[in-house]
């Protein structure tokens, strides 16, 4: 299992993790661009928003609710916030392995 997020997600890797249930797991991003930056990936590899399909449903639900219950526990949920999805090297992704970003803060 060479994936640096496949990593973290078994606990093998350290990160500073905020969640972790069977389906995702949370943890802050190592270089944030903003006060409060949080990477939700899901546990199992897949490597972007480009490969789900309608199975992934459950998954998907949970990546959202994390997202959102954490922007709610870091105190973002008055201001607002961001979700962004990055697929693809023209996407901006550089982490072969879903994961969608919380932003927020400013
Ligand atoms: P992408 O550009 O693929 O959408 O986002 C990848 C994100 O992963 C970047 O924001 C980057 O800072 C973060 N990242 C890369 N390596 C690590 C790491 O080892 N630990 C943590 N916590 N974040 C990382
Ligand atoms: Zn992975």
């Amino acid at each position: 299992m060479s994936c640096l997020f496949c990593q973290i997600a078994a606990g093998n890797t350290p990160a500073q993790i905020l969640y972790h249930d069977d389906l995702v797991t949370a943890f802050r991003d190592i270089h944030p661009q903003a006060p409060t930056h949080i990477l939700i990936i899901p546990n199992q590899h897949l490597d972007g928003v480009a490969a789900l399909a309608a199975g992934h449903a459950p998954l998907l639900a949970a990546l959202f609710t994390t997202a959102t219950h954490l922007a709610t526990q870091e105190g973002l949920a008055a201001n607002g916030y961001r979700l962004v999805l990055n697929q693809g090297r023209d996407g901006g992704q550089s982490v072969f392995h879903l994961h969608l970003h919380l932003l927020g803060g400013r």
